[in-house]
């Protein structure tokens, strides 16, 4: 484990941090020995957020009498002033403290987005009145536009960054990281494992760990899972395994898809792309994880009715809403040959 200065924080942050995300699906029990294992070895970030579900009364419910050992992290998905205001308020009632170290503005994606919740009436205004109050000591955002968050943060405005950084989405590493870095900003990876698809483990934490971040974020639900992402982070990285790493990012990494979700429901076929485009070249390359296999066995019949959906081929339906104009259905079929080789022909490949 390394610890660093995060950003201009003053805070001392261990390089894993607990995302307290997929709590609510495990017994209270289990979640509690996780969040205390997690503490009692090294571990000082907790990160949740007012929309995982019940993640932040189990906070409160397991590690709120430790709450001086460890930097509180959430996050409110909430536009206007007032609507996050409530929930500022509702995340303090449920983690049981008077206190958030970083509140993140969640999940901004879009221009329009930013610009309502900057505006006069916006959740920034609600983050600066709870900080004034001294109910939050500092401000952060989050999204999965890279280059978006990149040109949003450069007023100052937020302390923290809040970020995708995973073998299959290394795009952080363009323009974000470098902007954060040159402001000082404090700088959070998240989701190593594309949400407990990717392996495997060891390499997919190793590489954000190897890369210019303060802490990484990694979805645990039980004691095994802490004791599994320590020891991926016990040998520092030398800078031949950082070349390893960064070689095999940038091959996982080329079906560019940044998650935005901009593509989210314009499947007709009810085809899940981001999850296809992300994971199809780290199925063939590298392995998936079982959850990761699970879903594509859950998902077989939809992957392979796109080959077959008349209205998509001349013109896929889904393409025109990626900003980034990549050839989805193409992904969608490279993935469908690994169940039939009619498709290949298809396929880029
Ligand atoms: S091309 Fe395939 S993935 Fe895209 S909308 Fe059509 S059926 Fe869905
Ligand atoms: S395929 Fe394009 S629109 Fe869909 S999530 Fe990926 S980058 Fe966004």
């Amino acid at each position: 484990m390394r610890y660093t200065e995060f950003g201009r924080t003053g805070h001392t942050v261990s390089s894993l941090g607990f995302g307290a995300m997929n709590l609510p699906g495990v017994p209270l029990e289990q979640a509690r020995a996780a969040l205390n294992y997690a503490l009692d070895h090294g571990i000082n970030y907790i990160d949740t957020a007012a929309a995982y579900r019940n993640s932040e009364e189990i906070i409160g419910e397991s590690i709120a009498h430790r709450r001086k050992e460890f930097f509180l992290a959430t996050k409110t998905s909430k536009r206007d002033a007032k609507e996050a205001k409530e929930e500022i308020d509702r995340s303090l009632k449920r983690m049981n403290t008077d206190y958030i170290d970083l509140l993140q503005i969640h999940y901004v994606n879009h221009v329009h987005e930013f610009q309502q919740i900057m505006n006069e009436n916006g959740a920034y205004q609600a983050a600066l009145e709870a900080k004034r109050e001294g109910k939050i000591r500092f401000i952060g955002i989050t999204g999965h536009r890279p280059e978006l968050l990149a040109k949003w943060i450069a007023n100052g405005d937020f302390d923290q960054v809040l970020f995708h950084l995973s073998l299959v989405q290394p795009f952080a590493n363009d323009e974000l990281i470098p902007a954060a870095a040159r402001m000082n900003m404090a700088r959070t990876a998240m989701k190593p494992l594309s949400g407990g698809l990717i392996g495997p483990i060891d390499k997919a934490i190793r590489y954000p760990y190897s890369q210019n971040i303060h802490v990484l974020i990694s979805g645990m639900t039980s004691t095994e899972d802490v004791k599994a992402n320590i020891a991926a982070m016990e040998r520092p990285v030398n800078e031949e395994e950082r070349r390893e790493l960064e070689q095999l990012a940038a091959e996982l990494g080329a079906h560019d898809c940044r998650r935005c979700n901009y593509c989210s429901g314009s499947c007709p076929a009810g085809i899940a792309i981001p999850d296809v485009m992300i994971s199809s070249q780290v199925r063939l390359k590298a392995g998936l994880l079982p959850k990761g296999q699970e879903w594509y066995e859950n998902n077989k019949d939809k992957i392979i009715s796109c080959a077959d959906y008349e209205p998509c081929k001349d013109k896929p339906i889904c393409e025109p809403k990626c900003p980034y104009r990549l050839p989805m259905r193409q992904a969608v079929m490279e993935a469908a040959s690994y169940y039939n080789s009619r498709f290949r022909s298809e396929s880029r490949y």
